[in-house]
């Protein structure tokens, strides 16, 4: 779970989850100390990449099961999105600093 850089207060996964989300560029407050904490590089960069790894597979294992009806693909993706959802306080990291994703 992510840590205010201002003043170190541990966030709560339900915290993490109504503050960040959505809000990933613009920074967040954080409830402790009214600080704005800002998704780290990095923390962005592996959420880009374990969504990329859950949304890059469906498309191939649906060709290797051609046979499997729609509704099994939709539930599938629908699961894995929540999944990755309910990791996503897991994977970040805050910073005082806006950093760009490119430098
Ligand atoms: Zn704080």
């Amino acid at each position: 779970m992510p840590e205010c850089r201002n003043c170190g207060q541990r966030w709560t996964w339900r915290q993490t989850m109504r503050r960040s989300l959505g809000s990933m560029n613009d920074g967040v407050t954080c409830l402790h100390c009214e600080g704005t904490q800002y998704v780290t590089r990095k923390s962005r960069i592996k959420g880009a990449l374990c969504l990329g790894a859950i949304i890059i597979p469906i498309p191939i294992v649906r060709n290797m099961f051609p046979d499997l009806p729609d509704w099994t693909f939709v539930s599938l993706m629908a699961a894995l999105m929540v999944l990755f959802i309910s990791l996503y306080p897991y994977l970040i990291s805050f910073s005082n600093e806006n950093e760009p994703l490119i430098k």
